[in-house]
């Protein structure tokens, strides 16, 4: 049978490393594209040493054509793609009053245009096959209610939940589902610096932040990239098949709808 493809980008480190893992665990030969050659190659070496298949791509999302680049290096290698994962993501901490043009639009350039330029050119690739294909783009419990101090960011992944509800209608009739992740505090470099700076902006003590939120988590531990992976590898399964247009919240239980 033929193995599928599937792209991650952001796969250097931390929740996007956790899912190149498991979708190669899982069968799929898997590209991990990064703005860091040298960080995405470590994790495909990683993951050809256990037996899987991964390239590494040189790629910031925020530029289009390093994105339609990566897919069609990701095509070049193996042959065609079935799932990409819109996971490369930043965040910046700032009192909206403070937070300066040149962050927020840092912010909407990668996290939501980044996301954008991904599902426009693997619906192209997508439909050039005619297969069906499965977009999952990375959103947060920050997309479904604003934190303080996160204001941009937060408005980035609720823009995320449009874009994957607006794609997922018009593409349902080329067989390609658009569905969302919406992780809560997950153990990254990302809340390393996020809890540095909160923590420095209101004078406490370094790892308090962090501590705050892991302690408002129903089943009491901070999230793993593993906790994400899981859920990232069921909708990129067949059994997601029927799913599309959701962003679906793995947060150990912080919030519920
Ligand atoms: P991280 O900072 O640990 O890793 C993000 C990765 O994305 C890094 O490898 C980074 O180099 C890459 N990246 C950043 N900008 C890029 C660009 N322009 N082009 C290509 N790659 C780029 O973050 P993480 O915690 O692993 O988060 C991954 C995704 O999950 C992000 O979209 C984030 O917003 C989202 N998320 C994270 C959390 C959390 O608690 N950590 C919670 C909810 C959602």
């Amino acid at each position: 049978m033929v193995k599928k493809v599937a792209l991650i980008t952001g796969a250097g480190q931390g929740i996007g490393k956790g899912i190149a893992l498991q979708l190669s665990a899982d069968g799929f030969l898997v590209a991990l594209a990064g703005r860091h050659l040298d960080k995405v190659n470590e994790v495909a070496t990683e993951i050809n040493n256990k037996g899987g298949q991964a390239i590494g791509i040189q790629c910031d999302v925020h530029k289009k054509e390093d994105v339609e680049k990566a897919i069609q290096s990701a095509v070049l290698e193996f042959g065609q793609l079935d799932v990409y994962i819109n996971n490369a993501g930043i965040a910046i901490v700032d009192p909206v009053e403070d937070i300066s043009e040149k962050d927020a639009s840092s912010l909407l350039e990668i996290n939501v245009l980044g996301s954008l330029y991904g599902i426009q050119a693997v619906a192209k690739q997508f439909k050039k096959q005619r297969t069906p294909g499965k977009i999952i783009n990375a959103s947060s419990i920050a997309g479904y209610e604003g934190f303080p101090m996160l204001s941009v960011y937060s408005a980035t992944k609720f823009a995320i939940r449009g874009l994957t509800q607006a794609a997922a209608k018009e593409l349902a009739k080329d067989k390609i589902t658009v569905n969302s992740y919406c992780p809560g505090i997950v153990l990254t470099p990302m809340w390393d610096e996020i809890d540095d700076k909160m923590t420095k902006l209101d004078g406490r003590e370094k790892g308090s932040a962090l501590n705050d939120a892991i302690n408002s988590i129903a089943l009491g531990r901070g999230e793993q990239p593993e906790d994400v992976a899981n859920l990232v590898s069921f909708l990129s399964s067949e059994k997601a098949n029927y799913i599309t247009g959701q962003s679906i919240i793995v947060d150990g239980g912080i919030q519920f709808s």
